[in-house]
């Protein structure tokens, strides 16, 4: 083979290249492009800065949404060496169990609010301050399924201030197990909780940043 030959065989492979990175960058902006059309779409602003998507992820679950949420996380996260999911019930639960299929079926624990007789034995426990309900409740996590060795990744359906995250990463840092970082779907960009976060040097990667909603209006982050 001639040199020019080579050279252009060198040239067609890195055009090649180039395009599939576009592609595959382009692809996961556009999934969550998704998910932002269908906050703009389906999702009420209510008193207090508080978003409302019950129709397809707070009480009705839009399962193919999910998967593509799911499939974004493992883009973002990927090579991180996730064997565990965290998250806290009720909304993180449906999230974190479709995610959890792009990570090779890892398992999944949800942090629990109410002592019940399924809890035995010695418990990870922080405190957390609800947001949409304004009370302070412990969350729990058995000893028996976090601990050295673990690589977590946290899940959850909003950032807000950030309680609900905190409470999460402080039962990670019990467990002596790697936090990986922290999924989120929806972050409210104008309240403190993800710069707090990000501040930590803490790996958060959030689907959708809301950077305001004045008069009911949703304004996304670029
Ligand atoms: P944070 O603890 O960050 O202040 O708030 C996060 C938690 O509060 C999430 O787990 C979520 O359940 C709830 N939350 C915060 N803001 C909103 C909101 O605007 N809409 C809904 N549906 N839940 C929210």
């Amino acid at each position: 083979m001639n040199i020019e030959k080579k050279r252009y065989i060198i040239f067609l492979y890195s055009l090649f290249l180039m395009n599939f990175v576009i592609f595959v960058i382009f692809m996961g902006e556009n999934e969550m492009e998704i998910l932002k059309q269908r906050i703009l779409k389906d999702g009420v602003v209510k008193e207090g800065n508080v978003l409302k998507v019950d129709k397809f992820l707070n009480h009705q679950m839009d399962v193919k949404l999910f998967n593509d949420i799911g499939e974004e996380f493992a883009r973002r996260f990927a090579g991180l060496g996730v064997n565990k999911i965290l998250t806290i019930e009720a909304s993180g639960i449906g999230i974190a169990c479709i995610a959890a299929q792009h990570f090779n079926n890892c398992p999944i624990i949800f942090a629990k609010k109410t002592l019940s007789q399924n809890l035995d034995g010695q418990m990870y426990i922080t405190q957390v301050k609800s947001y949409t309900k304004g009370v302070t409740y412990d969350v729990m996590v058995s000893k028996k399924y976090l601990g050295k060795g673990d690589k977590v990744l946290i899940i959850d359906d909003f950032l807000a201030n950030g309680c609900a995250l905190m409470g999460l990463i402080h039962i990670v840092e019990q467990s002596g197990a790697d936090l990986v970082g922290a999924g989120i779907v929806i972050e409210k960009g104008f309240q403190v909780g993800g710069q707090t976060i990000r501040d930590m040097g803490i790996k958060l990667e959030s689907l959708a940043i809301i950077d305001s909603m004045d008069d009911g209006k949703i304004v996304f982050r670029d």
